[in-house]
């Protein structure tokens, strides 16, 4: 199932994926099934809802299996899990899922540490993952997500030229689109602009969504660089839960509330509703005692007169 936003951009929640493997504590089936209930039912059209990675290294996505059968019996919603591997793309597809998302890293030390594996060696599964869906599920979509795309705590800058390119070769093997992730929270707005301005003219419609991190507070102003640039796919996540947050109180991922409130205020339909949105924020606590939840827009509440632009559809 491609991912063609219904609306006027697509808000693909990490969440279940991306924040529950960045936090130690393990939430268990029947929360995150009831997490996801309540995101779907917000009108996320798009979940990341875990990953197909050994259990010993990351024992946080062992249910991933019985998690993803749970969510494709719901209407209209698209099923996204990240593989690292042909593996992984095996035990995925074998589940059921819509949609694979492997994650590329441009940092060549990023990479090995990471996956270990070259990017090029990563361009080599990219190819095997393809190969394997054509012949046993060939209506699964396959992104490409470059990782560390705007800079590597390992290696500093990481050259754009190699990105776009690396990006290309993803789309040559075989990827359905290619997203753009800051991985490291360094990305800016111009930085943003000027690198998915080159993705979309190298790609065309394969250039895929941006995955961007608050980590130094530029998160939202990245979004709205990609959209100014063209990109109609947003990763985030509910009360922004993951990416390794460097600095107390700075949240990792793109705090899905805040996204939406941002795009909806603007008058930029994505099919969320706000209230329900902000309540799925209690299934998510259920599940996880204690951890910290972020946010600005469930700090603040809609604006006095606030209109939303989605209900009517
Ligand atoms: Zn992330």
């Amino acid at each position: 199932m491609p991912s063609q936003p219904r609306f006027d951009v697509l808000i693909s929640e990490v969440g279940p994926r991306d924040g529950l493997q960045s936090v130690s504590s393990i939430m268990g089936t029947a929360h995150k099934c009831a997490w996801i209930d309540a995101l779907a039912a917000a009108g996320l059209q798009e979940i990341e809802v875990g990953s197909f990675v050994s259990p010993k290294l990351l024992p946080q996505m062992a249910d991933t299996a019985q998690i993803v059968s749970h969510a494709a019996a719901r209407p209209g919603l698209t099923v996204m899990a990240l593989v690292p591997n042909l593996k992984g793309a095996e035990a995925a597809l074998r589940a059921g899922v819509h949609k694979i998302t492997l994650p590329v890293s441009a940092s060549p030390a990023h990479s090995m540490a990471n996956v270990r594996r070259t990017p090029a060696q990563m361009v080599g599964e990219v190819r095997a993952i393809a190969a394997l869906r054509d012949a046993i599920a060939p209506r699964v979509h396959i992104e490409a997500g470059i990782s560390t795309a705007f800079g590597c705590t390992l290696q500093g800058l990481v050259p754009e030229d190699e990105v776009i390119a690396l990006a290309a070769s993803c789309v040559a093997a075989g990827a359905d689109e290619v997203g753009l992730s800051d991985t490291t929270g360094m990305a800016n707005p111009a930085q943003v602009r000027r690198l998915f301005t080159q993705l979309r003219a190298e790609l065309g419609e394969q250039a895929g969504a941006a995955h961007m991190h608050n980590t130094r507070g530029l998160g939202l102003a990245n979004c709205l660089a990609a959209y100014e640039a063209g990109v109609r796919t947003f990763d985030a996540s509910l009360a922004g839960l993951g990416g390794c947050p460097y600095a107390p109180g700075a949240s990792g991922n793109v705090v899905t509330e805040d996204l939406v409130f941002m795009f909806e205020a603007m008058g930029i339909r994505t099919g969320v509703d706000l209230e329900r949105l902000v309540a799925a924020r209690q299934a998510l606590a259920a599940g996880l005692p204690g951890e910290e939840l972020y946010g600005m827009l469930p700090l603040a509440g809609l604006p006095k007169g606030f209109k939303p632009h989605n209900y009517a559809a």
